[in-house]
């Protein structure tokens, strides 16, 4: 049986974020620099997030994504890659890419063939501005060392516009040799996030600034493809645009979100969340609240976004930080 919601679209990926904790401060995506991580009393237990997998797949999930917070930060993070790594589902992971190296291993046998790694300029100075960590080089390495085991790469870069925009070509110049896909994601607001719409650099403008530079063409999609893909002709990498504010993926959408202290989100954007966690606690039946939680999802962007987000005022937005939520 599938998780399906009201308008017919089936629910067969499914997002876990590990942790809220981050090595990394990125000003887009934390409240604020001293924000209090949950305790992780509260957090699912690394057999509670194996259990509730479970019944996902059991139900028709074939692809789990894990994100956070940084996953990778997580104590037990390897337990639980490895006994996820098991189910008969795609395993993915999005992550900042610190701590690639020591985990390799790890990925390798739960046979994770794809990586999105998390990279918004290609300057160590702004890098440092940008996460408040200094492991720029790290990242880059590891990003090459992903690729020399053979495990494909989505780079995620955020574009904000006086931030990073004029580096948009320098990414598309990396492609020229490197096997790797940029994914330039519009700024998305979020609890206390620091969003402004002036500082959204929209899909039109992006392919507008490689337009000036470079001849693309577009690529087929992917089936629920939330991103619209481009190539270079003659580049070993290619490129992608996520136009959540002003180009929505709603239509096909096939997402659910789980967060670290187990609660159920059908979208990014929802207002609700259905506490997942507490019920398995209590040794209920967790299904049908799973099932009530999507049947109650909205048709876009949770019911809170249109595409006219110049007039949006992103204090009024009801939801939680980006690292609660997990990316
Ligand atoms: N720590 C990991 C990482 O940075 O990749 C995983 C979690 S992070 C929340 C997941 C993704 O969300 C990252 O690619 C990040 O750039 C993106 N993100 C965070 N805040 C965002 C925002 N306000 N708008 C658009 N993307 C955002
Ligand atoms: Fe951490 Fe990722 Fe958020 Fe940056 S985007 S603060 S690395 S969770």
């Amino acid at each position: 049986m599938m998780i399906q919601d009201s308008f017919g679209r089936i629910h067969d990926y499914l997002r876990i974020s590990l942790t809220d904790n981050c090595n990394f401060r990125c000003f887009y995506c934390m409240p604020d620099e001293h924000y209090d991580f949950t305790p992780a009393p509260l957090l699912m237990q690394a057999d509670e997030i194996i259990a509730l997998a479970k019944l996902f797949v059991a139900h028709g999930v074939k692809k789990i994504r894990l994100t956070g917070g940084e996953p990778l930060v997580r104590k037990d993070a390897a337990a639980i890659i490895s006994a996820l790594g098991q189910l008969p589902v795609e395993l993915v992971m999005t992550t900042n890419g610190s701590r690639i190296r020591e985990m390799m291993p790890v990925l390798a046998e739960a046979g994770i063939r794809t990586i999105n790694v998390s990279l918004d300029t290609l300057q160590e100075e702004k890098f440092l501005l940008a996460t408040r960590s200094k492991v720029y080089k790290r990242v880059r390495e590891n990003i090459d060392l992903l690729l020399d085991q053979g495990i494909a790469v989505k780079i995620n870069t955020v574009v904000m516009k006086g931030f990073n925009e004029a580096e948009i070509n320098d990414f598309i110049a990396w492609t020229k040799l490197t096997p790797v896909e940029i994914r330039f994601i519009e700024f998305m607001p979020f609890s206390d996030n620091r969003w402004r719409s002036d500082r959204v650099f929209s899909h039109q403008e992006i392919l507008g600034s490689i337009g000036r530079a470079y001849t693309y063409r577009s690529i087929e999609p992917r089936l629920n493809e939330t991103a619209r893909r481009f190539e270079v002709p003659g580049h070993q990498g290619s490129f992608a645009i996520i136009g959540t504010m002003t180009a929505p993926f709603c239509s096909t959408c096939n997402r659910m979100r789980l967060t670290a202290d187990g609660k159920l989100k059908n979208c990014l954007f929802s207002t609700g969340e259905t506490d997942l966690l507490q019920a398995l606690r209590a040794g209920e039946d967790v299904l049908p609240l799973i099932e009530s939680c999507i049947r109650q999802k909205k048709e876009a962007l949770g019911g809170q976004l249109d595409q006219h987000f110049e007039q949006l005022d992103a204090g009024l937005l009801k939801n939680r930080s980006m690292i609660t939520i997990g990316g």
